[in-house]
């Protein structure tokens, strides 16, 4: 199996995580042995300080009155009293007595008194008080033995008489080398103490028993450090050192030495009872006193130091993990802006390359598009052409229309007058020379219908090109009015015009005027036969377009259906021979369109006209001051 190594917690690998907080734990727990140590270190001096203190204090206090027995014991008097023994004389009791009191008043000790060799006290310094110890024995109280057998004594006890706590200090009395007695002083230790009390703090002094003598902590006076042999406790109860007192073994834990002279233990707390503290333990041998002076010092101090060092170390990471994560994190913000960056170029690199694509297709389309246009132009001009062509092609078929048609309007009088010029001939042969004339007078005639023919051809084959002006159409309509003036009235026509006043087109005014003619002369043709005669020429306001719708219409027949769809092409007639070449609508539709108008014809279907033919042009209405040059 493949463990997943890639975990990842704010971005920062697990093993990472891991590794720094083993590092916190390695760096809390160095720090905090560390400040351990140094506290330790330095509380250690501070007891060292404080031992040196106690022992000063101690040999200075009690020096005082190491040598006071030995001085008591020079004394004449009391050498006299112990060598009188039991014969001493009352006085000399006294003596000693009032000397002892004094010595003890001027030394400040708690008793001086003066014992026999059997140990009983033969004069003290509280000889008149209730408690006095003369008379009390004192023989089994080491500190006479030893005096008696070394020269001097050393004892801390409580006093049998008084019960007070005190340091015995006693000396031999000799008298020729020889003991005869001894002096003791006794001391108090309640100065010391109260002097020695510091807060925080238990000082103490310690018998050869391992028995605590003075200590600043009450509680554990006459308590021993290590357990008392029993026969230890019998000596002890004998010699009544602690006024009889059972010695218990004080309730401590020793731990781990610190150092030659400093352990650490934990003891029951005197300022917080029923608690226990772990004290710094430290002493030093103390002959004036005892065995040692040892003093407890509160390690709280020591671990308020590790907790110190234990924020420290805490707070030094919370800012190195802060400052990491913080990097770590701008480290990728940059790496994502890098990415972004990169991401942008590429884009734009992307979006160049799509420009540069469709700037290429695009040119190529342009390309396509010109080679199109020429291709386009080159189809059109082939189209042109074509229709040139065509044009030719019609233009070929209209004049073989029109010589067919010539040939046979001219063919008819030409047969004519070869006829009547032969005819001529003969009248002239015959000498008949009146008829000869009016063959010659009827060839005249058929030649003068030739010349029309040939000008209407002439008029047709006129190129229309024209300069357009406003043309009244009022006007345009009154001038072909004139022109039939005779035939509308001979033939009972009923010719209506409604043209608004004012109304102008653009046009040619005699092109205008001989469309115009054209129109009303076929309609005069159309309505001649019938029984109601009426023709009604119409012309409209300009509309939205400019244009103007001119109309003609008339009551006749209407238009030949098999002419209407060819009924603008020349040489298309449905008149009898001699009345009409078919030239008039072509002719009038060139110049219609050369006008820029249109003309359309259609046949009424209902209407007071119905059945009648209609003619309508679409002019371009002459309202503004524009002037249109025609083809
Ligand atoms: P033409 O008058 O010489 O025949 P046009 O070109 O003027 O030549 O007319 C061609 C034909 O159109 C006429 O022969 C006639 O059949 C028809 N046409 C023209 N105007 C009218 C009209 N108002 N009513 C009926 N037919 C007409």
């Amino acid at each position: 199996m493949r463990i997943n190594v890639r975990v990842r917690i704010r971005g920062i690998p697990l093993w990472a995580w891991a590794a720094a907080a083993a590092l916190y734990f390695g760096a809390a727990a160095a720090a905090v042995e560390f400040a351990w140590n140094r506290a330790i270190d330095a509380l250690a001096e501070v007891g060292a300080h404080r031992l040196d203190l106690y022992a000063a204090s101690l040999k200075s206090e009690l020096g005082r009155f190491e040598m006071m027995p030995a001085i008591v014991a020079r004394q004449d008097s009391v050498r006299a009293l112990l060598g009188a023994g039991p014969r001493a004389s009352p006085e000399i009791v006294h003596e000693v007595d009032t000397y002892l009191e004094a010595v003890n008043r001027d030394a400040g000790s708690l008793a001086v008194d003066v014992i026999d060799l059997q140990g009983e006290v033969i004069a003290a310094s509280n000889w008149n008080q209730s408690l006095s110890f003369v008379g009390t024995n004192v023989s089994y109280r080491p500190y006479f033995k030893d005096a008696l057998a070394h020269g001097t004594g050393r004892f801390f006890g409580i006093g049998t008489n008084t019960g007070m706590p005190g340091l015995y200090f006693a000396s031999a009395v000799r008298d020729a080398g020889k003991p005869i007695g001894a002096a003791a002083v006794k001391l108090s230790v309640d100065a010391l103490e109260a002097a020695w009390r510091a807060p925080g703090e238990a000082a103490m002094v310690i018998d050869s028993n391992g028995v605590i003598v003075i200590s600043t902590v009450p509680a554990w006076k006459f308590t021993a450090l290590k357990p008392i042999t029993a026969d230890r406790q019998r000596e002890i109860q004998a010699s009544r050192q602690y006024a009889g007192r059972t010695v218990d073994v004080l309730a401590y834990r020793r731990g781990d030495d610190w150092s030659g002279t400093a352990w650490l233990g934990r003891f029951p707390d005197w300022r917080n009872k029923g608690r226990s503290t772990q004290f710094l333990v430290m002493s030093r041998p103390a002959p004036q006193a005892g065995d040692s002076v040892m003093v407890l010092l509160d390690v709280a101090g020591a671990r308020h130091q590790q907790q110190l060092a234990l924020a420290f170390v805490t707070g030094a990471f919370l800012i190195a993990g802060l400052y990491a994560l913080y990097a770590v994190q701008r480290r990728r913000a940059i790496a994502e802006k890098l990415k972004a960056q990169d991401a942008l170029r590429l884009a734009n690199d992307r979006l160049e390359m799509t420009v540069a694509q469709r700037t290429a297709a695009l040119t190529a389309a342009n390309e396509r598009m010109q080679q199109e246009i020429v291709e386009r132009k080159r189809t059109e001009q082939r189209l042109r052409d074509t229709q040139q062509e065509v044009v030719h092609a019609g233009k070929l078929a209209v004049l073989g229309q029109m010589a067919a048609g010539l040939t046979h309007e001219l063919n008819q009088p030409l047969v004519a007058i070869r006829t009547l010029c032969d005819n001529a001939r003969t009248f002239f042969e015959r000498n008949q020379p009146a008829q000869a004339v009016a063959n010659l007078e009827r060839v005249a005639k058929l030649v003068d219908s030739m010349a029309v023919l040939t000008g209407e051809l002439k008029a047709f084959a006129r190129k229309p090109d024209v300069e357009r002006v406003a043309v009244s159409l009022n006007e345009a309509v009154a001038h072909a009015r004139l022109i039939y003036e005779a035939r509308i009235r001979d033939e009972g026509v009923q010719l209506d015009v409604t043209i608004p006043a004012g109304s102008a087109v653009w046009a040619e005014s005699s092109q205008l005027q001989q469309v115009i003619v054209n129109l009303l002369g076929n309609a005069l043709d159309a309505v001649r036969d019938g029984h109601r005669r009426v023709i009604r020429i119409a012309a409209a306001d300009p509309d939205e377009r400019d244009r103007v719708l001119f109309t003609i219409a008339d009551s006749g027949p209407g238009i030949a259906p098999e002419v209407l769809a060819h009924l603008f092409e020349p040489f298309v007639t449905t008149k009898p021979r001699g009345h009409g070449l078919g030239l008039g609508l072509a002719i009038t539709s060139r110049i219609v369109e050369g006008f820029g108008a249109r003309i359309s014809a259609t046949n009424l279907v209902d209407g007071d006209m119905r059945s009648g033919a209609q003619f309508t042009i679409e002019f371009a209405a002459a309202t503004s001051q524009r002037v249109v040059h025609g083809r």
